[in-house]
Parts: C-alpha cells; sequence; structure tokens
C-alpha cells in the first residue's frame, strides 16, 4: 500500500528498494516484519552514530522543546558553538557558513572561491578544476563540477562556465591557466569508487597552490567527520586547504552541512545566505554528533572499530578472488573492487537477501559505509552474512 503510494506520489528520481524499515538500535535495521538487517550503509555515510542514539535523540527533543528555528538574522547560540567545535577540532583557525546539504555546501564553496578570484587578483579568475570520477553533488552548479561526463545530461543544459576534469592529480599542474582560482578534490572520492589519492601527490599540490596564492577546495562531504579515522581526512594527509565542506556525517541523519575556510575575509553581508542553514536543531544535533564521536575517537574505541572491520576485509577479500580484484579505501569508507558490474549488481542482492546492507560506487565497487560506532559484535554479523551471501555466487 505504501509502495504504491509512494510510486503514486513521490517524483521517480531512485530505484528505490521497497523494504520498510521500522526502528534502528545503532548499525542494525529492523523492517515492518520484525527482520534485522545489519547496516554497512548508514544511510549512505550520515548515521554516524548510528541509529536510535540515545544521547542524540535527547539533544534532538531537549533542543525540539526550547527552540528549532529562529532565523540567522538573529544570533544561534549552537550554531557558534558548533563553528568554534569544527575549527577546534580540525586544529584550523577557519570560520564556517552552514547550509543544509553537501551540494550547497559545495555550492558555498564555489562562491567564496569565485569571490577570492575577483578580489585578489587584478585580472578575473574564475575556473575550477576538478578530477574525474569525482562527486559534487546535484544542484546544476556542482553537477558541473561533478567529474563524470553521464550526469552532465543534455536536457538540464545549459551548465554554469567554469569546471574542468583532470584525470588525475599530476595532470592538473598542465591545465592551471591565468583564469583558475581552485582546485575541488576529494581526497577519498567516495561515489566514484572509494579511490584514496596519494598522500605525497596531494601534499605537493597543496603546497603548490599554495605557493601561487590559489586555492585548494577539499570536498570532505563524504571523508569528514572521523569516517577516515581522523576529524578530517585533511588531518589524515596532513594539508591545511583553504575551504573544507561537510555535511553527511556532521548531524547524524539531521540535514547539515558546512563550509569552513580560514579567508574569513570574503564573504559581507548580502553574499550568501540560508533560511534554515545551521538553525538551533541542526547545530545542537552537530554539536551531539561531534561530542559522541570525540570521546569515542579518545577512548580507543573508533581505533579498535577500525582494526577489526580491516582483519575482516583483508581475510574474505582472499577468500573470493573469483569475485575481487581489489580492496580499497581507509577508516570505515571502504571498498571490494569486483570483477565487473554484473558481479558486483550480484553480490550486493545476496547480502541483502542475507540481511546485510551495502552500497554501490563506482561501476564495480561494494562499498561499506558503517555507523563508526558500530559494534564488535555487528561487524562480526555483518561479515558472517556477507561470506554466507558470497558463497551462493562464487
Ligand atoms: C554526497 C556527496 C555530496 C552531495 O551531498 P548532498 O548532501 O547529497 O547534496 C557532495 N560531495 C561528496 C563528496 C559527497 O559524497
Amino acid at each position: 500500500m505504501f509502495k504504491e503510494m509512494d510510486q503514486d506520489f513521490v517524483l521517480n528520481t531512485y530505484s528505490r528498494n521497497y523494504i520498510n524499515f521500522k526502528q534502528g538500535i545503532n548499525a542494525t535495521l529492523y523492517d515492518d516484519k520484525g527482520r534485522d538487517y545489519i547496516d554497512f550503509t548508514s544511510g549512505i555515510g550520515v548515521s554516524s552514530v548510528g541509529h536510535g542514539n540515545a544521547r542524540l535523540a535527547n539533544a534532538i527533543c531537549e533542543q525540539a522543546r526550547n527552540l528549532i528555528h529562529t532565523s540567522n538574522l538573529f544570533l544561534i547560540e549552537p550554531q557558534a558553538k558548533l563553528a568554534k567545535k569544527l575549527a577546534d577540532l580540525s586544529g584550523f583557525d577557519m570560520a564556517t557558513f552552514f547550509a543544509n546539504s553537501g551540494a550547497e555546501a559545495n555550492e558555498g564553496a564555489i562562491k567564496i572561491a569565485r569571490k577570492y578570484g575577483e578580489k585578489k587578483f587584478d585580472n578575473k579568475k574564475y575556473k575550477i578544476i576538478t578530477l574525474e570520477n569525482s562527486f559534487h553533488g546535484r544542484t546544476i552548479t556542482t553537477v558541473k563540477a561533478t567529474g563524470q561526463k553521464s550526469f552532465h545530461k543534455s536536457e538540464f543544459s545549459p551548465y554554469p562556465d567554469g569546471f574542468s576534469y583532470d584525470q588525475n592529480i599530476e595532470t592538473i599542474y598542465n591545465s592551471i591557466d591565468d583564469e583558475t582560482i581552485a582546485v575541488m578534490i576529494e581526497l577519498v572520492q567516495g561515489e566514484g569508487g572509494v579511490q584514496p589519492f596519494d598522500k605525497n601527490e596531494i601534499q605537493n599540490l597543496a603546497k603548490f597552490l599554495q605557493e601561487k596564492g590559489l586555492l585548494l577546495i577539499v570536498d570532505e562531504v563524504q571523508t569528514g567527520i572521523y569516517r577516515s579515522g581522523e576529524f578530517l581526512a585533511t588531518n589524515l594527509y596532513e594539508i591545511e586547504p583553504d575551504i573544507i565542506t561537510l555535511a553527511k556525517g556532521l548531524g547524524g541523519g539531521v540535514p547539515i552541512g558546512a563550509v569552513m575556510t580560514k579567508h574569513k575575509d570574503i564573504f559581507e553581508p548580502g553574499d550568501h545566505g540560508s533560511t534554515f542553514g545551521g538553525n538551533f536543531l541542526s547545530a545542537r544535533a552537530g554539536i551531539e554528533v561531534l561530542d559522541i564521536l570525540e570521546s569515542y575517537k579518545n577512548s580507543g574505541l573508533l581505533d579498535e572499530a577500525f582494526l577489526q572491520f580491516e582483519e575482516k576485509l583483508n581475510t574474505i577479500y582472499k577468500k573470493y578472488p573469483t569475485i575481487f580484484s581489489e580492496h580499497v579505501g581507509l577508516g570505515l569508507m571502504r571498498g571490494f573492487r569486483c570483477k565487473d558490474g554484473d558481479i558486483l549488481t550480484k553480490a550486493i542482492e545476496a547480502c541483502f537477501k542475507e540481511g546485510l546492507l551495502v552500497l554501490k560506487a563506482g561501476k564495480n565497487t561494494l562499498r561499506m559505509l558503517p555507523p563508526l560506532t558500530i559494534s564488535k559484535e555487528e561487524i562480526e554479523e555483518g561479515f558472517e552474512r556477507m561470506v554466507n551471501a558470497l558463497d551462493k555466487i562464487s
């Protein structure tokens, strides 16, 4: 009945699985028939503190009872606190603009870069270089920033000018021209196939751009908020970008996006805005998520989960040489490269039948983004289900 309702009244933009989830406890989801699923997806990297997290739920409820929203025309105490917390945890002297999604955070980053290019140079610099297989969002501008031809559908044209794509980090240097203002990259390409870049290459690029006075924008919408093992993948790569964008894991499921930058003087009142961005509810959620994950990291529990997850990946990967060709990723952002797309589809379906949720990335990567708070038992159980699934298709 709800399936028909969905099909009649919700616009058809997703190939939806019609399972009806009713409840979640950490990394376990329950459907309307009481069946349980181990969640290695966390809602595409969003439910960072797990489902049904009591601390997050209490913080949201308490905030909702007091104030959900005023507007950005007034002080929003939790927004100021969250911005300071982002600066503290990242170790960067940066200020933040709050939006509601990853695409919107990237839009903000592009606007900062363009204004920087206008203000700081004699000639107008506005071009932004991104990478092939990147993903930066679904708005007209961020989809154009996304370096995947299949996303640039002609029906939605014309797209904004000023974006070009490089095959890898090495070729970026030659693509920079007199109108280039920024390079925008993910440090681990998520949607593109869970592909991390080489630390040295990234450090050299960061240094080069800094020397030229050009901007490095790091899209941490997927890699940020401890997904890589450090607070930001930027911290792991030991670079200091000009602009960093965040979203997915930051609100634990409450929509929030953020653009952080050390160029605090670029935006002035009127340059940018958002009705909802960083309101009482989402900012309060962000603070609680960061508090939870900060203590999780400091207690060593996060690193234990990483190690356990990685051990499992290593053994399973070796066990199925006919299915997998490579295992990729870092932290709790992981992938198995499958031999081809058909095998990947079969593997995801087989996992689902065994009660394990996994994702697809790129053409042939089985992607795993479990909640960062996933328990030892859930990791064990999830991989046991994966082995059962893979045994059936190998
Ligand atoms: C998901 C994602 C986005 C888009 O985020 P939305 O919240 O869906 O707009 C942008 N960049 C990266 C790296 C992402 O993974």
